[in-house]
């Protein structure tokens, strides 16, 4: 019998008021069933804002370094549980455990990052125009809090909302990616052990058009944070927009790693080995497109194409293995049709298939992909494949490579390989992105620089640094005559 998890409202563990469950199964090994999941519905949204306000009203005036307190708690519980949660978010959400360490460890470092900033909610103290007046501005917290989090970083997404929401004084009703409840169950426990006190943290587990739309669209939640794709982002942005919502949007993406002549070619091919089929290819900011100048093209592809070949594919468990599965059948179907565009549009050089053979039957694997002669402005030049497709394109200077680069309608990160300290400034300024490496693949973040993209990627906010605490927090100016 499959274990039966259930909501977490007011401080308790609650089944849904609908009675319903979704299975969730390792996307590896499908005839694994890690457990039913609750399929709540509108009630269960209610219950959990009626909790939260109630949660609120003490939490927000809990002086800020304590609040601080109880994230550094969480930060030491996740440490000491830190195998554990990342070999449970390699089951259900397929990426190797390199991958969910990492994952992870961006969690752990948010809380102490969030839990220290409890000490650091500045206002400002402003001269006044008038004599015997004081001019001041203070940040207190805004109410319930709405969060919607994506499969693909089932442990740093969801804290970063959290941390930040929660030592600004907020309370919050997260709900998590149908794929990877689990993970994010066990984060919420974790907050339970912490002392976060009832109310404060509700979890609400359930499908996006149910849930997610509840939370979307419930008056007394004046606060949501979405990260998934640019589809359902812009959806949540109506009704948002209509019910004037604060809503922060990160979305989509279509990355580029640009090779200059002059690069280290051996580390600009661990670079996209890593940025374009590391998570699968599965990353909000994975390399889904590679720009070679003309000079070291051809050299470039015949020895990426070697090592790619050498990646193992299984079960992110399993010892040496490289890239896992996709997340589910409706994503592997989405990228087998890209490899049916890309064989129209462009040269396939390598994968462009299933994967099957041991160990690779019972779950949803694709072989790493890798096209060439792909036209900028074609399909696969421009839209989120999200899967391990990698679409390379010849260019023949910086001014065209930045181009290119920007041509898309996203703008989350880019990179330039290059021993050119000009080139490497020219990027900075000209690139269209949120983030831009230099020397480093197209992936990575760290938790205490914010970290967002431009365009279509979202919609101005930035999620971890010091911005975040801006957007969790309402500025308020006081004037004091005496
Ligand atoms: P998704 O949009 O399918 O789902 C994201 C979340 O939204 C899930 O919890 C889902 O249940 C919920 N949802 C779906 N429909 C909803 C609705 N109508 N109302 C409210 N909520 C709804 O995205 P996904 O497949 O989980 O994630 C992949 C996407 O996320 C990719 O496009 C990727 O680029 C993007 N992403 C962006 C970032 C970033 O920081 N920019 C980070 C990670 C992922």
């Amino acid at each position: 019998m499959a274990d039966q998890f259930k909501n977490f409202i007011g401080g308790e563990w609650v089944a849904p008021s609908t009675g319903n469950y979704f299975e969730n199964r390792n996307p590896a090994k499908q005839s694994d069933l890690i457990g039913l999941f609750p399929r709540s519905g509108r009630e269960d949204v209610d219950r959990a804002v009626a909790a939260a306000k109630k949660g609120f009203a003490e939490w927000r005036l809990t002086p800020a370094p304590a609040r601080g307190d109880v994230l550094r708690k969480v930060g030491d519980l996740l440490t000491a549980r830190k195998d554990e949660i990342a070999k449970a978010a390699t089951r259900e959400m397929g990426k190797t455990l390199q991958e969910t360490r990492g994952d992870l460890q961006e969690g752990i470092d948010t809380a102490y990052y969030a839990g220290v900033e409890g000490r650091r909610l500045f206002g400002k103290t402003v001269p006044s125009e008038l004599r015997n007046k004081w001019a001041m501005s203070v940040r207190r917290p805004i109410g319930v809090t709405g969060l919607i989090t994506p499969f693909n970083f089932p442990l740093a997404i969801p804290t970063w909302k959290m941390f930040p929401a929660l030592v600004c004084g907020n309370s919050v009703i997260i709900k998590p990616a149908e794929d990877t409840p689990h993970t994010v169950a066990l984060l919420v426990e974790i907050l339970e052990e912490a002392g976060i006190p009832a109310g404060v943290v509700n979890l609400v587990h359930g499908l996006g058009e149910e849930v997610g739309a509840a939370i979307v669209e419930h008056p007394e939640i004046p606060v949501i944070s979405f990260t998934g794709s640019t589809e359902t982002g812009s959806h949540i942005g109506q009704v948002c927009g209509r019910m004037h919502k604060r809503l922060s949007l990160e979305m989509g993406g279509k990355n580029a790693q640009i090779v200059m002549p002059d690069a280290d070619l051996d580390l600009a091919i661990d670079g996209v080995l890593w940025g374009a089929f590391g998570t699968t290819g599965q990353r909000c900011t994975a390399t889904s497109r590679l720009l070679l100048h003309t000079d070291i093209h051809d050299e470039f592809v015949e020895r990426l194409i070697e090592r790619a070949k050498k990646l193992k594919l299984g079960y992110g468990l399993e010892k040496d293995v490289d890239v896992g599965p996709l997340i589910h059948e409706a994503s592997r179907t989405k990228v087998e049709e890209y490899f049916e565009i890309g064989k129209q549009e462009a040269t396939l050089v390598l994968g462009g298939e299933r994967a099957t053979g041991e160990g690779l039957d019972d779950g949803f694997f694709v072989q790493p992909t890798i096209f060439v002669d792909v036209k900028p402005g074609s399909r696969l030049a421009t839209e989120e494949i999200f899967g391990p497709v990698l679409s390379v394109i010849r260019f023949n200077d910086l001014d065209e490579a930045i181009r290119i680069n920007n041509e898309v309608k996203y703008g989350l990160s880019s990179s330039v390989y290059t021993r050119d300290a000009v080139a490497s400034f020219r990027a900075f300024q000209d690139l269209d992105n949120g983030i831009t490496y230099v020397n480093a693949p197209t992936i990575g973040a760290e938790a205490h620089l914010p970290f967002g993209g431009v365009k279509q990627t979202g919609n101005g906010h930035r999620e971890g640094g010091w911005e975040v605490y801006e957007f969790y927090s309402e500025t308020k100016v006081c004037y004091l005559d005496y």
